[in-house]
């Protein structure tokens, strides 16, 4: 069993570690997108309300384990501030040496600006975790978008200090544990995003599960590709073709409906003025730019097949854009998709990073979907059946 916050006692008077996944997308230091930094106002908010004080410790980018001011979590921290309405200590320096805060809310600087967040070396993890330790009496774990890595403030500081779940790891393992065990039917799976190496673990777990699974993206090319289409300049791992045509054959034999696309947006470039044109799935290299067209979306015939089969859907799970969505010409097929989970009658849960982006930046707020999961990577391998550390040192089993 997840051990929860109450499972900490009372904690009026203590100061609180909490670990966060702030990690935000920056662009010239500004937050583009704070959904993260929003995720863990809750915990914070519960752990002040009952008294205690919190020192909140975060990654952010990959600064490679040394001090880099590109990737320092003051803008984060400050971002924090406005978001608790409170004033925000924040700590330059290192983590592992900095001095225990003494403000109610103490923001230590990005913890991998010290090697040891992340190395291999179980011992080395374990030094800095304890180093880590000395900001308060208790640790809360609330990066949900991290519980998949065993890294020193993740697993070993669960162990060092008395640990509990916060409530948005609480709240995302909910979601997909709803996801995986007894999903209300019928269930469709969307996928997209670039890679179709990154998401087969996720097909190959939950084909036996779901009654749709939809295809687009990046990874549809591999799937044109084994079904026998030439796909010009698109996006091709050739080496997962033979994976690939095996999912084909056991989504039929276990009676699964899946969805490639039928039509895709071809263009002359990977640019998002590049001239384009729609070309059935199995013809792509007759549009007008022949073997050098780039699939840069879904087409719209195929956009509405997937809208139709998702707002019947009672449980949807999307992970992965359908297109290029950040060159606006090429955004329609996410668009749809997104607009299609709005109106499920169920539960609607969109995972991954880009994802999450993807629907804000397309307008969609985030009330309009059952769940958006803070964490792509943690959600995947949660979805592909894996154990994670993060969750296991706090506790939590799966259900056999
Ligand atoms: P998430 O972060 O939600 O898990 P991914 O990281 O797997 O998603 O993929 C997101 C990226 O996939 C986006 O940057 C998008 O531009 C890219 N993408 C989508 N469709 C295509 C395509 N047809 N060709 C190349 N890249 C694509
Ligand atoms: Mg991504």
């Amino acid at each position: 069993m997840l051990r929860t916050l109450d499972s900490l006692g009372d904690l009026a008077g203590t100061r609180v570690v909490v670990r966060c996944d702030l990690n935000v997308p920056l662009k010239d230091g500004e937050i583009t997108d704070d959904g993260r930094v929003r995720a863990s106002v809750p915990t914070l908010d519960r752990l002040l309300g009952a008294g205690a004080s919190v020192t909140v410790l975060s990654h952010l980018g990959r600064p490679d384990g040394a001090p880099n001011p590109r990737y320092s979590l003051e803008p984060v921290a400050k971002r924090l501030g406005e978001l608790l309405d409170r004033e925000v200590e924040f700590v330059p320096g290192t983590a592992g040496e900095a001095e225990p805060g003494s403000g109610a809310v103490t923001v230590l600087e990005n913890l991998r600006f010290d090697p040891r967040e992340t190395s291999k070396d179980a011992g080395e993890r374990r030094e800095y975790a304890e180093a880590l330790a000395r900001h308060g009496s208790a640790f809360v774990s609330d990066g949900f978008g991290v519980v998949h890595r065993k890294q020193a403030s993740v697993y070993e500081l669960a162990q060092v200090l008395p640990s509990a779940a916060g409530l948005l790891i609480a709240d995302e393992l909910s979601v997909l544990e709803r996801l995986t065990e007894r999903p209300e039917k019928p269930y469709a799976v969307v996928l997209g995003g670039s890679k179709v190496s990154d998401k087969l673990g996720v097909i190959d777990h939950l084909l036996p599960r779901v009654d749709a699974l939809l295809i687009g993206g990046g990874m549809l090319f591999t799937f044109l590709a084994a079904k026998g289409f030439a796909v010009g300049r698109s996006l091709l791992e050739q080496d997962q073709i033979p994976r690939v045509q095996e999912y084909l054959q056991r989504a039929e034999s276990l009676g699964v409906t899946l969805l490639v696309p039928t039509d895709v947006v071809v263009a002359a470039a990977f640019a998002a003025d590049a001239d384009h044109e729609t070309v059935a799935a199995d013809a792509i290299e007759s549009s007008a730019f022949g073997a050098d067209g780039i699939g840069l979306d879904i087409g719209p015939d195929t956009a509405e097949a997937f809208a139709g089969v998702i707002a019947r859907s009672r449980t949807v799970f999307w992970n992965g854009p359908m297109g290029v969505f950040e060159f606006p010409a090429f955004a329609s097929g996410t668009k749809r998709v997104a607009e299609a989970l709005t109106e499920v009658d169920g539960l609607s849960v969109v995972g991954g990073g880009d994802s999450a982006a993807a629907v804000r930046s397309l307008g969609f707020g985030d009330d309009r979907f059952g769940h958006i999961s803070t964490g792509g990577g943690a959600s995947l391998e949660f979805l592909e059946g894996k154990d994670l550390p993060g969750l296991q040192v706090l506790g939590w089993e799966r259900d056999a």
